[in-house]
């Protein structure tokens, strides 16, 4: 069935997966949609189709929350001990790290994103938060209460999981969402619908796989591939799902919370951000160019966290504009299977045309290109790293996320942090930020003042398992990750027993 342009860097056993005859993960089984249709799944290095996936519609949704109901209202995992369930995963995470580079390589070819960096960056964190989540699993717990009611009472809080979770992620990072997602439902003991990114279905496939080899079992993760509307909206308003956990645009994260209030399900949202990047005098200049630069174009700017807004003070605008210039300008962008790769294609032919958009958007508005500006190829999604200046709020490029490698440089005059921070605060988002400065007492007052869900100093796009990540305003509800995320996950019963 499907057609073979795979690429010839990949190993013959990647490539062996990736031209199957791909099933979703339903009930332990895996199967064909009902209406036995699939859809293509491009390289967006050549634009040419590489395999199929199976396209999930309503009576698929229905089948696998049936199956994650059962799973949840009858099955093994949400009554098996936490030891157990914490071995699991922690084979999950073992079997993801003897699979690395064979992840890489799927991820790579499907998403178009460097193998060198998928193989140090996604499939490594994708196992720690398996692994680190295995650790949680003993640890949720509620608390006793010494409470004041007159009488003699004992009362304590359970923690319980919360049900039936619905997944929804996007392209960026597919594999590395899921585990997001995943391993902490998985570990407060809920069972789980994950629908993939219609763009990026390969590694959550091949996840799907090892999750069944671990030992998770039948119902509690199922896993779909489809489309937005087919597949992901009636799983959203499905009635028998307790909770939706989305990871998206700020647009769609709007159109889930609608589609939750027919039962009122749980939802928590991972969304769009425009994360300010703030750069003081006093910042050790060559690091802060680098590490700017980076926070712009790592991952070809497909972050939400993409520090797209960079602000400079005036002393040392010109120098860092031009560093950050100049390190654009040299970046390879290349396949990301081409061992050179810097940066490989955007993901698809729809963001790579929205992308150059924004760019067009930016100039016609008045912005000058230092850097970039244009596609990067005549096949494949290539865009080369941009730099705008002269942008200001009200622009396009500066308002709205584009989710590409572009960012709108800003020089900064103001001796006053908070007429910095007003700027720095003026969006709808509220994901993340750094800061760069060599002065303590600026960094606290920065990190203080700013509105988002995390701020890096001196560093971006720094994560970790252990490290709650999520936004404030227009980015989301809840966070990801640490602690934090189990609540997305659990409900809180409290016990008072007369005594
Ligand atoms: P992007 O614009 O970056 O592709 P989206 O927010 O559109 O991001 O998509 C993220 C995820 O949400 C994908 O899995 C997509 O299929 C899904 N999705 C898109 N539209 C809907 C919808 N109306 N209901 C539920 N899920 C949706």
């Amino acid at each position: 069935m499907a057609t073979v342009a795979i690429d010839p860097r990949i190993s013959h056993s990647t490539a062996g997966f990736v031209t199957a005859d791909h099933k979703m993960l339903i009930d332990g089984r895996f199967v064909s949609a009902a209406s036995g249709k699939t859809f293509p799944v491009y390289n967006p290095a050549t634009g040419e189709v590489i395999t199929h996936a199976p396209e999930a519609e309503a009576e698929d949704v229905n089948r696998a929350v049936a199956a994650a109901r059962r799973a949840f209202d009858e099955g093994p995992w949400p009554r098996m001990s936490p030891s157990e369930r914490g071995r699991i995963l922690w084979r999950v995470a073992e079997l993801l790290e003897k699979h690395n580079d064979e992840f890489a390589e799927i991820e790579s070819l499907d998403n178009g994103k460097p193998f060198s960096v998928a193989r140090i960056a996604d499939v490594p964190l994708a196992t720690d938060m398996f692994r680190y989540m295995g650790g949680w699993t003993t640890k949720i717990a509620g608390k006793t209460f010494p409470i004041s009611f007159p009488g003699d009472f004992h009362s304590y809080t359970l923690r319980e999981p919360i049900g039936v979770v619905a997944q929804i992620i996007p392209w960026n990072f597919p594999l590395l969402m899921a585990a997001w997602k995943l391993a902490p439902a998985l570990a407060c003991g809920c069972t789980v619908v994950l629908k993939l990114a219609e763009q990026t279905p390969l590694s959550g496939l091949r996840l799907a796989q090892i999750l069944h080899e671990a030992g998770v079992p039948p119902g509690a993760v199922n896993v779909l591939t489809g489309f937005g509307e087919g597949a992901g909206a009636p799983l959203a308003s499905h009635n028998d799902v307790d909770k939706v956990a989305f990871t998206g645009s700020t647009e769609v994260g709007k159109l889930i919370v609608k589609a939750a209030t027919g039962n009122l399900k749980k939802v928590s949202l991972e969304l769009g951000g425009k994360s300010p990047v703030l750069v003081f005098p006093d910042a050790r200049i060559d690091n802060a160019i680098q590490g700017t630069a980076s926070a712009i174009f790592f991952n070809h700017g497909q972050c939400c966290c993409a520090g797209s807004r960079l602000f400079v003070h005036e002393k040392i605008y010109d120098e860092v504009v031009e560093g950050v210039s100049k390190v654009a300008s040299g970046i390879n962008v290349a396949p990301g299977l081409d061992p050179s790769c810097q940066m490989g294609p955007l993901v698809s032919d729809e963001q790579y045309r929205k992308v150059l958009g924004y760019i067009e958007s930016g100039v016609n508005e008045g912005a000058k290109v230092t850097a970039g500006g244009a596609k990067k190829a005549e096949h494949g999604y290539f865009v080369q790293p941009t730099v705008l200046t002269n942008t200001h709020p009200g622009m396009k490029v500066v308002d709205e996320e584009i989710f590409g490698p572009v960012v709108c440089a800003t020089p900064f005059s103001d001796k006053d942090i908070e007429a910095i921070l007003r700027k720095a605060n003026d969006s709808i988002y509220g994901l993340a930020a750094s800061v760069w400065t060599e002065n303590l007492s600026t960094a606290h007052k920065v990190a203080r003042g700013l509105r988002a869900g995390t701020v890096w100093v001196n560093c971006h796009n720094v994560f970790d398992a252990s490290l709650a990540f999520g936004g404030y305003k227009q980015s989301g509800w809840g966070r990801e990750m640490g602690e934090e995320v189990l609540h997305n996950y659990l409900e809180t019963k409290a016990v008072t027993i007369a005594l």
